[in-house]
């Protein structure tokens, strides 16, 4: 599936007039690879995570939460070779000094294999193919750029007080390894599970929140025997599929890809990538990685803590081995938005909706009076929203323009079901109920309507 221009301009724009997505600091002109979540995109988003941790944290004995801080002793980095190994190829434009990734530009002029190049070949094939930059300006030499932001902890600027913002929620849950044993001594196996904002200075951010340089991670550490881990690596990838099919994704969309050694991040031995048709073609959604015992042994090394872990019963000493099931939230967002954009026809009229299952539609039920300007309807209409709303939460009160209106703006931000309050219901205590996805309306008396829509 290659990049439908259109259908990502039509799902950003959507995005951005039904208050799920802004641009970043919007009003100054932006700022690159940021977005912000609008009040339909942050309900969105959470029911996303809510799900996420009754899935796998509140849903499991092994599994322990922990919400640990961005920033973090320089240290950490060195250990778990961030500083010297978390780099993108960067090329420069030597006109408009834009910077690009090189492996990037290299695939945009069809050159295959780049993943398994090294910056010397990369610099070959570029004088080779006479390839430029998009500005059609020649092209500095290929090297590396990291991708941590830096910044300065406390009053003083020097190499002391460096921290960065961390690129992976991931080294919050290693430093705590020890702190949950020695808290809980859970039996292996067991995890770690943590949401939480990362920081990527991506050179190039595009495709809406697709790459972004403030993003948010659901991850999981699962610390196992290291003679165990293949089992539980294809458990935890079955697992996020399992996932992604209970956010309603449909499963010939989802794609498992082997990670080839030289494409996998410096503290893999074994990754596979779950990958998704999303609009700009298939695309990393979410990633699960060996990770072997590179976090917990480099950091027993460099902070000079035991990291070992006394097994049960054999009281054998290990330092555990790591599956980590990790899962981009900008990204899995993005799958729900464009696999719920649906466009078909109503009476002859283009319809655009979202398709989302009830369990994620930000609004769950919108209630409305036929008419705003009756106060009997709009009494009952008040009563059956506070009602409607005592048991969903997420309900909207809607009385804005005519009822066909209101029916193509709730389509569009995909609220389920809309009910609406007329003259007929202060005769027989029955409300219309009308269908987002195929339009039928249906009458439901007052006491069932809960029910009903449960
Ligand atoms: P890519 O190859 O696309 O740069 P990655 O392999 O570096 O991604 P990981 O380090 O495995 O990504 O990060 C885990 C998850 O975080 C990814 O599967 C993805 O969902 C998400 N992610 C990573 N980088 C970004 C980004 N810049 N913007 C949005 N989400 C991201």
């Amino acid at each position: 599936m290659s990049k439908d221009v259109n259908l990502m301009e039509d799902i950003v724009s959507l995005a951005k007039r039904r208050g799920f997505i802004y641009q970043g600091s919007e009003i100054y002109g932006g700022l690159a690879g940021t977005w912000d979540y609008g009040p339909l995109g942050v309900t969105l988003k959470r029911n996303i995570t809510n799900l996420w941790w009754s899935t796998f944290v509140d849903g499991r004995e092994d599994m322990f939460g922990i919400d640990a801080a961005i920033l973090m002793n320089q240290k950490v980095w060195q250990a778990s070779g961030h500083v010297g190994g978390f780099n993108d190829p960067l090329v420069e434009d030597l006109k408009t000094k834009k910077r690009y990734r090189a492996d990037h530009l290299l695939e945009q002029n069809n050159v295959e294999n780049v993943s398994s190049m090294t910056f010397e070949q990369m610099n070959e094939v570029i004088k080779d193919r006479g390839i430029k930059s998009p500005d059609g300006n020649e092209l500095s030499d290929v090297r590396q750029f990291n991708m941590m932001f830096k910044t300065h902890v406390g009053a003083v600027e020097d190499e002391t007080s460096v921290s960065y913002l961390r690129p992976e929620t991931a080294q919050g849950m290693f430093v705590n390894f020890k702190n949950v044993v020695d808290s809980f001594y859970p039996d292996l196996p067991f995890g770690l599970a943590q949401i939480g904002k990362a920081f990527r200075n991506e050179i190039s951010p595009r495709d809406f929140i697709f790459r972004v340089r403030e993003l948010e991670q659901m991850e999981i550490e699962y610390f196992v025997h290291p003679d165990e881990w293949k089992q539980h690596f294809d458990y935890w990838l079955d697992q996020q599929k399992q996932f992604l099919l209970d956010l309603g994704l449909p499963e010939e969309k989802i794609h498992h890809v082997d990670v080839p050694e030289e494409d996998r991040a410096h503290y893999s031995k074994y990754s596979f990538d779950t990958e998704f048709d999303f609009p700009i073609g298939q695309k990393e959604l979410l990633g699960c990685a060996y990770r072997t015992d590179h976090d917990l042994a480099s950091h027993m090394k460099h902070s000079g803590k035991s990291m070992e872990y006394i097994v049960k019963g054999t009281n054998e000493k290990i330092v555990p081995h790591v599956i980590e099931p990790t899962f981009g939230l900008d990204r899995t967002f993005f799958a729900v938005l464009s696999n719920a954009y649906t466009e078909d026809e109503v009476n002859g009229e283009k319809r655009v909706y979202l398709k989302f299952p009830a369990h994620l539609a930000p609004v769950r039920v919108a209630v409305s009076p036929l008419l705003k300007n009756k106060p009997e309807l709009v009494e009952k209409a008040r009563e059956v929203y506070s009602t409607l709303k005592k048991e969903f939460g997420n309900v909207m009160w809607d009385d804005n323009g005519n009822i066909g209106k209101r029916y193509r703006r709730q389509d569009e931000i995909g609220t389920p079901y809309c009910v609406v309050i007329d003259f007929d219901t202060l005769e027989d205590n029955a409300v219309t109920v009308r269908n987002r996805d195929t339009t039928e309306q249906e009458r439901v008396n007052i006491a069932e309507l809960a029910a009903k829509l449960r």
